[in-house]
């Protein structure tokens, strides 16, 4: 089944996903994949068999863009490596997109202890459901 996944890291993480992904490519590869702009333009470049769609910089909007992604049911999973020690100028969006991601409960991995298990995991393969339960805001236009 093929899902739509996106790859961001900051930028103290890139490195490290760069090499996550190189050892991933094999699963990586049967998937739709999308990038924050810098983030997805480095993994390209290092891992040329990936093909990612490279959305915005994650400060220039990119992170908003996954947030709509996921609101519209078009993202799967959000690998999206976050550096905790460094203050980020799109914090607000940062929160924005966890909270979104949680909201319509899409498979996150902040770490790469989580993402080998989200990659490993025998449901990656599986089709998935966006099983969101949006009863209680009926009141809300959905
Ligand atoms: P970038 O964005 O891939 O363009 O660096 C990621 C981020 O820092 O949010």
């Amino acid at each position: 089944m093929i899902k739509n996944i996106a790859l961001v890291a900051h930028d103290k993480k890139k490195p490290e996903i760069i090499a996550w992904a190189k050892r991933h490519q094999d699963k990586l590869i049967k998937h739709n994949l999308y990038g924050t702009g810098t983030t997805g333009k480095l993994i390209k470049e290092a891992v040329p068999g990936l093909d990612i769609t490279p959305l915005k910089s994650g400060p220039l909007g990119g992170d908003q863009q996954l947030g709509a992604m996921i609101c519209e049911g078009k993202l799967d999973i959000l690998f999206f490596i976050i550096d905790p020690m460094t203050p980020q100028p799109h914090d607000v969006d940062i929160k924005a997109l966890l909270r979104l991601s949680t909201m319509y409960n899409c498979v996150v991995a902040c770490n790469f202890a989580t993402a080998d298990f989200v990659i490993e995991s025998p449901l990656f393969e599986e089709p998935q459901v966006h099983a969101t339960d949006f009863s209680e805001y009926a009141d809300r236009s959905i």
